[in-house]
């Protein structure tokens, strides 16, 4: 019998799995792939890697906050280092611009490049810092749905930050309004998709995102994202935290203080953390039908179609993060949204980690991770992923003026379906539900049940949100709740 059985072994489920050992609790990660990572995973194809699903980092002191509470040195599991370059983004013109943390050289690219003068972009990234201490820091640390952990005297103290906050507008309606340069407000618009949401739906509050990225800083880790999830692992294991994999869980129930959770074998614990999407949760696992409904309603975030390719050539002009814009934002979001279709002309991000760690391709090759967004769910035919690899070329091709489709050495492919298959993400979207309301943040799932007791739920689904810092934040406030019932 365990103290805390963790279903899921992603980033989530082994970050509050250490905090619960730490506090000295007997604890069981269950796992149905054969490796930890979930989202967070790794391909190796012919001596390139590619990491599967994160590639931005930000806020490394989440991550090393949990190697501090075992007394180790972090450095000793993973390594990062600060990247002065947070996007490098192509315009449908032709123009080129460099989003650079370091303000200084920001602040001459966007003038020389835009005409933006410089106190714009400054106010911009100053309110942005704002929000995130005002309200932010407040809202992420907290379980919002339960009042006794509302720290209720700073929340009244920074209701004039919040009112102020763009709340009530959406986040291209305060971008128009505060930036007036159609480039910078795309830029900043872009800020939505971090959590799969639609900048022309969703509350202008999101714009505390950049905060994190140009404020705070990017990073990224020397051995790719995935050495995070791995040194995570191995202080896990190194601290006792038991993983069990291949371990399919298929039901629970809760008779007389305890869990039963079926997988290959029945375990038994007092309290059971649900690291998966509650979705999947509530309808594969729990079989509750009612709870599985109400929250079916709100809606999805993105989905991505991800193209993994290994490129037998350097190509100078990108760097680690590279966003080709499409050329009608708004409607976009609108094929993605409202019809439910991939869009036709999408934004196509590019990763490309071997820019910084040489080791992650061959010589003078680059891995390319390839995104665009779509809706969570869609259904991709060959014919129609052919397609958009057609496009998605030949709009490369054209804006780089560079061969790339005869320089694809190696290939492999992630649909909405195989993002479900593999990582229990319900219709594959990528962070539960959207934020596309101007209350989502308070809607989304809580980080416990107020049906059952001793049941959490930690992880990209629910809240704060999804993502790298939110998930780690969710495993804080996970661990914050279990700690206040014991
Ligand atoms: C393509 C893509 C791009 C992304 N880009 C970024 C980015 O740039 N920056 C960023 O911060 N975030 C990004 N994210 C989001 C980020 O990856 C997630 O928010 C985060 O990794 C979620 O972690 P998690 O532990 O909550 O869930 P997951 O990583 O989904 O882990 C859940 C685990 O539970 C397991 N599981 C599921 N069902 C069962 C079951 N029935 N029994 C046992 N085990 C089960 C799964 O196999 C999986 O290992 C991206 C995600 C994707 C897919």
């Amino acid at each position: 019998m365990y103290d805390a059985v963790i279903i899921g072994a992603g980033l989530a489920g082994i970050a509050t799995a250490l905090r619960l050992k730490k506090r000295g609790a007997n604890v069981l990660v269950l796992e149905k792939n054969s490796h930890v990572g979930g989202k967070m995973n790794q391909h190796d194809i012919e001596g390139y890697r590619f990491d599967t699903g994160p590639s931005l980092f930000t806020m490394p002191e989440l991550v090393n906050e949990l190697y501090e509470l075992f007394g180790e040195d972090f450095s000793h599991f993973y390594r990062y280092h600060q990247h002065n370059e947070s996007c490098r983004y192509f315009f449908r013109d032709g123009q080129q611009i460099s989003f650079f943390t370091d303000r200084t050289l920001l602040k001459e690219e966007l003038s020389s490049k835009l005409g933006v003068e410089a106190a714009s972009i400054e106010k911009y990234l100053e309110h942005s810092a704002q929000k995130y201490d005002a309200i932010g820091k407040v809202f992420l640390e907290t379980a919002i749905h339960k009042k006794t952990e509302i720290p209720w005297k700073s929340v009244l103290s920074n209701l004039p930050v919040f009112f102020n906050s763009g709340l009530m507008t959406s986040l291209h309606q305060l971008n128009s309004k505060t930036l007036k340069n159609d480039k910078l407000v795309q830029i900043f618009n872009r800020y939505a998709t971090y959590n799969g949401s639609d900048p022309y739906k969703a509350s202008g509050i999101l714009s505390m995102i950049p905060h994190l990225e140009q404020n705070a800083g990017t990073f990224f880790p020397n051995g790719g994202i995935y050495s995070i999830v791995k040194g995570l692992y191995q202080l896990a294991l190194k601290n006792g935290v038991e993983f069990s994999f291949n371990e399919t869980i298929t039901n629970c129930s809760f008779n007389k203080g305890l869990y039963k959770i079926d997988a290959n074998k029945a375990y038994q614990a007092k309290q059971l953390v649900c690291a998966i999407d509650h979705l999947s949760f509530y309808k594969n696992i729990l079989k509750d039908q009612q709870l599985f409904q109400k929250y079916n309603k709100q809606e999805r975030s993105t989905s991505a179609l991800v193209f993994y390719w290994g490129i037998n050539k350097n190509i100078d002009a990108l760097g680690l993060h590279n966003i080709f814009f499409s050329e009608d934002y708004a409607q976009e979001f609108k094929d993605i949204f409202q019809a439910g279709s991939i869009p036709s002309d999408p934004t196509i991000y590019i990763h490309i980690s071997s820019k910084l760690n040489q080791k992650d391709a061959p010589p003078d090759c680059e891995n390319w991770f390839v995104m665009i967004n779509v809706p969570a769910g869609v259904c991709l035919e060959q014919a129609q992923q052919d397609k958009i690899k057609a496009l998605v070329l030949k709009r490369l091709e054209a804006a780089l003026d560079t061969p790339i489709t005869a320089h694809i050495a190696v290939e492999k492919v992630w649909t909405p379906k195989r993002i479900e298959t593999d990582t229990g993400a319900l219709h594959g979207a990528l962070y539960g539900a959207s934020s596309n309301k101007k209350f989502s943040a308070l809607t989304r799932h809580p980080n416990f049940s107020k049906k059952y007791k001793n049941l959490y739920f930690c992880g990209g689904t629910v809240h704060p949100g999804g993502g790298i810092p939110l998930v780690l934040k969710s495993a804080q406030i996970v661990d914050k709740l279990i700690a206040d019932v014991n």
